[in-house]
């Protein structure tokens, strides 16, 4: 089947060498299938900084990277979002939380249970506290996912097949702000992405993601979490690391035309350009270590 690709940054900050790496390498993947390619900017919270899209945008351009349809902005679609969020709620699958960080931190919760995971408190509220935290509580309730398993497999063409834990994540936050994962799946089936190819930090999302997918009746994604750029300390790179974006590394001597050299070489291609690294692009030749930088 021709691959639908997509790479989809969150316009916080320019993107560095490790976000465009892992650009390349969604790209590779799906054009070296003769497959489409999508953009989509994840600017619905408040860490979106006005103007960063637009730089994110032409950097990709720069490296090489060419995308089918038009870029699809997230913070466009809450109302998309929100019917989505319905429609689960109709089926009884949503509910309020007024747990705040803290409280979460602090419940009980079933030994064994993955960090972070949400222990379930406002899952068990009766009809009454619900009315009465409604117009008492401090905020608005974040409205979490009702799950009916505590893990999913997906498919991961760098992992196999990884199993990871399902909570009842949040859905749309108290300030009415849509989540990540409902966002991200919602927003790969309009785009229709068959491939989703992205930092390995991303993995113990994929299981949460790929449930909500099947909970709409969204196609399943092929997913690949590729191994992330480090700094010399052997940390996730990051822009205070120095010379991490395109403009940095132009400033001191290196144009992009090297950098997208340097940056083929690191996923196992001897190609001088994007473009010409699709022609024989291969996924199992990028090393499975992350790379570092510089
Ligand atoms: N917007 C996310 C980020 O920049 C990536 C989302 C995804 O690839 O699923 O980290």
């Amino acid at each position: 089947m021709r691959p639908v690709g997509r790479f989809a940054p969150s316009p916080s900050g320019d993107l560095h060498v490790g976000n465009l790496r892992t650009a390349m390498l969604a790209w590779l993947c799906a054009r070296s299938a003769g497959g489409g390619f999508e953009l989509r900017v994840e600017d619905l919270d408040e860490r979106a900084r006005p103007g960063v899209a637009e730089r994110q945008i032409a950097d990709l351009a720069a490296v090489g990277v060419d995308w089918d349809g038009p870029v699809l902005r997230q913070s466009g679609r809450r109302e998309v979002y929100r019917a989505v969020v319905a429609e689960l709620a109709g089926r009884g699958l949503v509910y309020e939380c007024w747990c705040s960080r803290r409280e979460i931190a602090e419940a009980p919760r079933a030994p064994n249970s993955p960090p972070g995971s949400y222990p379930g408190v406002c899952r068990e509220l009766s009809e009454a506290r619900r009315r009465e935290l409604r117009s008492s509580a401090p905020r608005p309730p974040a409205l979490r996912l009702a799950s009916a398993v505590r893990e999913f497999a997906v498919a991961d063409l760098v992992h196999g097949r990884h199993v990871g834990a399902v909570d009842d994540f949040v859905l749309l936050r108290w300030d009415g702000t849509p989540a990540y994962n409902l966002a991200v799946v919602v927003d790969d089936a309009a785009q229709g992405v068959t491939q989703v190819v992205r930092g390995d930090d991303l993995l113990s999302s994929a299981p949460r993601q790929a449930y909500l997918a099947s909970l709409l009746g969204l196609p399943e994604v092929e997913y690949a979490h590729v191994p992330m750029v480090l700094n010399a300390s052997r940390q996730r790179l990051a822009k205070r690391d120095g010379a991490v974006t395109l403009a940095d590394l132009a400033a001191m001597g290196t144009g992009t035309e090297e950098a997208v050299r340097l940056l083929l070489r690191s996923v196992g291609s001897a190609a001088d350009t994007l473009g010409e690294a699709a022609a024989s692009f291969d996924l199992r030749r990028v090393p499975a270590a992350p790379m570092t930088w510089p």
